[in-house]
């Protein structure tokens, strides 16, 4: 299998260089040339799978340049059992009749990011044998909280890379923040930065493609790489869990195979929707995309309007991981939807970074709504539905799965569609701890102290305590740097001693 690139399309590269790369040199995504193609008979033999088998055999389609061997290698130690807190790795649990929570934080990081970024290590050292000379892979990822610390995870003490994390100063719960000051290993570095996500995405972009410093790194035998979800590597792991959620509601018999589902996701940047939306492409039973947002709703608009507009007030609030104006991977999603169009990819994007906005044809826009729906839940609505959702079905869910909760059942109520569904849920609760006490119970004198809001989240719920982030109590705070936007890349030289 091929990849090319959403901003010039004649670019062809292997997996292995989109993986090793990261981003196109043009700033444009790499994206799969075409999408193998996943017939009803081969769904239902994977339903016989565990998750490592369902997982080779969806990469295997991709990953056309790993041998059988390093495939194996790559999710056999990706998705060790003893790595999560449980043996199915993601599983899906019925709440209420036709809701389905998959539940896709039992990783080492308790969120999401886990299910790619345990794998993307593996992609990229593998990768990076096969195209970069034994060259020192640098990794630097901006981060809206869960993604710096499961990539810190993911890559701490891997041969042959180093990792430079920046987030938000006032932008993290603070779980987050200690998961990510906490953090150990040799070749890792932790910077908090003066502005918002968008600010440290655009900022990490714009190092990448700066020449002086590309050519800084290349005298010390050192390149680039991309963890966040701009990276391809990243996003083929999300396919994974698609196929694996519906071969598991198969199992369950909540669904014969071949019905279709739909599937609900908390959406920031983009990432974990489109993977579904891949899925669908490669022939799973999806009906609708529902994108699911919090206050900062710039995909409800789009998804109704047709029109991306980031020039609107910014909101911090307590689903931190999708306070973000500017979605990376929509442009992956036009660039397929436009017929791999990607002079219209070019213009769009320019017209984004210069005016903050741009607006798709009508032809492009009835394609898209077609696909997704796009709902929204402000800050109310996300403590109310983690307080239904426990008293009524003793689930307790995270403030980004509540988002997803609260705009499916706006959903139901508006279309009336109440088929099977998966809702993506991408946190522990104990991750938000404060938010979600507050959510369930009135009368709480919120204390300061994040653990003992954890155990007194505990004693009310029941909910276990995920062991990673009880074992954080006890540990020094190694990483205490600030900087500013716009010494973000002498910070990058300050930290790899260039
Ligand atoms: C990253 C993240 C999201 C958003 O996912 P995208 O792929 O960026 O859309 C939602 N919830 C949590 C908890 C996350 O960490």
């Amino acid at each position: 299998m091929q990849y090319t690139s959403t901003r010039d399309n004649s670019i062809r590269v292997s997996a292995s260089q989109a993986i090793a790369q990261g981003i196109s040199e043009e700033g444009g995504l790499f994206v799969p040339c075409s999408l193998p193609s996943f017939p009803l008979d081969k769904i239902a033999s994977m339903a016989e799978m565990d998750y490592i088998n369902r997982a080779k055999t969806v990469l295997k389609e991709f990953l056309t340049d790993f041998s059988d061997e390093e495939l194996d290698y790559c999710v056999c130690g990706a998705y060790a059992k003893e790595k999560f807190s449980s043996e199915k790795i993601a599983p899906i649990v019925n709440v209420n009749n036709n809701e389905n929570i998959l539940e896709l934080w039992h990783g080492p990081t308790c969120a999401f990011k886990d299910m790619a970024l345990q794998l993307l290590p593996y992609l990229m050292t593998v990768s990076a044998k096969k195209t970069a000379n034994g060259k020192t892979i640098v990794i630097l990822v901006a981060t809206s909280g869960d993604t710096g610390k499961a990539a810190l995870e993911g890559f701490k003490d891997v041969e042959n890379t180093k990792i430079l994390v920046f987030y938000p100063v006032d932008g993290v719960s603070p779980m987050q923040k200690l998961q990510m000051t906490t953090q150990e290993g040799e070749n890792v570095a932790v910077c908090a930065i003066q502005g918002n996500f968008d600010d440290a995405q655009s900022a990490v972009k714009a190092i990448f493609t700066n020449e002086n410093i590309k050519s800084e790194l290349a005298k010390k035998n050192m390149m680039f790489s991309s963890a966040n979800s701009i990276n391809w590597g990243r996003l083929v792991p999300q396919i994974v869990y698609y196929f694996s959620a519906y071969c598991d509601l198969i199992e369950q018999k909540r669904i014969n195979c071949g019905d279709k589902i739909n599937v609900v996701v908390p959406t920031g940047n983009f990432g974990n929707i489109l993977a579904a939306y891949y899925a669908k492409r490669m022939g799973l039973p999806i009906k609708k995309l529902i994108c699911a947002s919090n206050s900062n709703n710039v995909l409800t608009d789009f998804i109704n309007s047709g029109e991306y507009n980031k020039n609107r007030e910014f909101f911090t609030t307590t689903s931190p991981s999708m306070d973000i104006l500017i979605s990376s991977n929509l442009e992956r999603l036009l660039y397929h939807m436009s017929g791999e169009d990607s002079s219209l990819i070019n213009e769009l994007m320019n017209s984004l970074s210069e005016q903050g906005k741009y607006a798709v044809s009508k032809d492009l826009k009835d394609k898209i709504k077609a696909e997704f729906c796009g709902g929204f839940a402000d800050e109310n609505g996300v403590f109310a539905t983690i307080k239904e959702q426990f008293e009524r079905f003793d689930y307790l869910c995270d403030t980004h799965t509540a988002v997803a909760v609260k705009v499916y059942e706006d959903y139901v109520k508006q279309s009336g569609d109440d088929i099977p569904t998966v809702i993506d849920s991408t946190a522990s609760p104990y991750k938000f701890s404060k938010s979600v006490l507050s959510a369930i119970s009135d009368d709480i004198n919120i204390v300061s102290d994040e653990f003992k809001t954890v155990d007194e989240l505990n004693s009310k719920t029941g909910a276990e305590v995920p062991k990673p982030l009880k074992a954080l109590k006890d540990k020094e705070v190694r990483f205490k740097d600030v900087c500013s936007k716009e010494n973000m890349s002498e910070m990058v030289f300050k930290l790899l001693n260039i």
